[in-house]
């Protein structure tokens, strides 16, 4: 998607990414934390963050955990926002954290506000109770009419045979009737959006690359702040489309995003059962409708017409498109695809992590303890595996801190940042490897090279491990 820009150099055709979902047995079902569907955001929107000077102050001041384990923390998250480019100072991190942590002890805001720009929300971590909230006000209206024409594309694809064969093959009245559940699904949200839509306005979403998610079980969708509030008119419409899809039947899942690799291969049996490739229709007829303006526009000669929404801004109304760039047939294709499933797999897994920590965390806040208290041992093992701080604290005062829940961010967006990179990844193909060797290699590699985990090499490996293997082991029912 391309709803975020800067001014950064991240690859581009990062399209849709999203988690696969949780589909082990001994996962329950819960509708406040598990996310079905993950659409990916061009990852040049995402930073890395901190918490807030008086966050972090009031960590110090806790004296729970040590002050060189918070130094040492902070001094990773400032390390990964240095790649970003994100920091006032260019001067090394070490002399940063020995502005902020001054010898005398204590925390120095002058110096916290000289090196981070305090105002920013994608720089500061505020409050994890922003993060699943009601739709605002302000953006009711238009997220009914982005609900409303949505569904009436999706309407049109139900009964656009053509292009059902064309998308869906053999199974193409099973794909009409899919669409008209999604045609369904968008009206019963339209006519309930306070009760079944949540907004993340914290930002989350963003970091960790979730643009939305849909739990099948309670009928909601959860939608990140800027789809919400439609920082790209049609890709919340195709977003829209793409999570009511998850509605009309469980085994509507993610296998692959749109337009990744393994996406186009995917055969009709399987497409069926795929969210992304029900945007397919609605963002072809989207694309032909655009041309034909542009083609009457150029007949008419009026080259300067007012951009729509849904344009890219830093396209000239009477530009051509820039042409997609032909891929060469590539001898490392199938590794590329099991990196990319790979990478996928660790972004879940540090997803779900994210998302217990934040529920029990939230919890909390809302004075209800007992998530925390029957989940401690499970925590203490992510902190251990991740390089969190809950591990470092005392045992009798262990909490989940800011600090813990912008590192975890940061690993989740770690792994968001480096799908990206698959297309430089280079595989050592040793006899002696096997595939998720060679994949392992060139991800830590990448992980490494990029500074966007931990300073050493080693640990990046053991978290890429860790992630790897724990995907159907995050518990993630913390309710009852
Ligand atoms: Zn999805």
């Amino acid at each position: 998607m391309k709803i975020y820009r800067n001014d950064s150099s991240a690859v581009n055709g990062a399209n849709v990414w999203h988690a696969p979902k949780s589909n082990s047995s001994n996962i329950q079902l819960n509708a406040d934390i598990v996310s079905k569907h993950r659409p990916d955001l061009d990852p040049r929107g995402a930073k890395f963050r901190v918490p807030s000077f008086s966050s972090l102050q009031d960590i110090t001041a806790g004296k729970s955990i040590p002050i060189d384990v918070i130094k040492d923390r902070v001094a990773v998250l400032l390390q990964r926002m240095a790649v970003e480019r994100k920091l006032k100072s260019n001067a090394a991190i070490p002399k940063l954290i020995a502005r902020i942590f001054p010898a005398k002890g204590g925390m120095d805001e002058i110096a916290f506000n000289e090196i981070l720009d305090t105002r920013n929300r994608s720089i500061i971590y505020e409050s994890v109770l922003d993060a699943q909230t009601q739709v605002k006000r302000g953006d009711m209206p238009g997220i009914k009419q982005a609900l409303d024409e949505a569904a009436v594309m999706s309407a049109a694809a139900a009964t656009d045979e053509q292009a059902l064969k064309a998308v869906f093959g053999e199974h193409h009245l099973r794909a009409a009737e899919i669409y008209q559940g999604i045609t369904q699904k968008l009206m019963e949200l339209s006519s309930d959006i306070a009760g079944k839509i949540t907004v993340d306005y914290n930002r989350d979403g963003v970091e960790i690359g979730e643009a939305g998610s849909a739990l099948f079980a309670r009928q909601t969708i959860h939608l990140m702040g800027a789809v919400a509030s439609q920082g790209n008119a049609a890709e919340t419409r195709f977003t829209l489309i793409h999570e009511a899809a998850h509605l009309v039947a469980n085994n509507i899942d993610d296998i692959f995003y749109y337009n990744t690799a393994g996406y186009k291969s995917l055969p009709g049996e399987m497409r069926i059962r795929n969210a992304a490739h029900f945007e397919e229709i609605p963002r072809k007829k989207k694309e032909e409708k655009d041309k034909a303006e542009r083609d009457k526009k150029a007949q008419g000669g009026k080259k300067n017409g007012p951009p729509k929404p849904g344009d890219r801004k830093t396209v000239a109304p009477e530009t051509e498109p820039a042409p997609a760039p032909v891929k060469v047939p590539d001898v490392n294709d199938d590794l590329r695809t099991a990196a990319t499933v790979a990478i996928k797999r660790c972004w879940t897994t540090a997803l779900n992590v994210f998302a217990v920590m934040r529920y029990i965390k939230r919890q909390q806040l809302e004075k209800n303890n007992a998530p925390f208290e029957r989940n401690k041992g499970n925590l203490r093992s992510y902190s251990i595996e991740l390089n969190l701080t809950m591990h470092e604290q005392q045992p009798d005062q262990m909490a989940i801190t800011n600090l813990d829940l912008t590192l975890m961010e940061g690993i989740a967006h770690a792994f968001h940042l480096v799908k990206t990179r698959v297309y430089n990844m280079e595989f050592d193909k040793d006899a002696g490897y096997s595939e998720i060797e060679m994949v392992e290699k060139a991800i830590v590699q990448q992980l490494n090279h990029q500074q966007l985990l931990f300073a050493d090499g080693e640990k990046n490996r053991k978290v890429f491990r860790w992630l790897y293997d724990n995907i159907y082991n995050i518990p993630i029912r913390i309710v009852k």
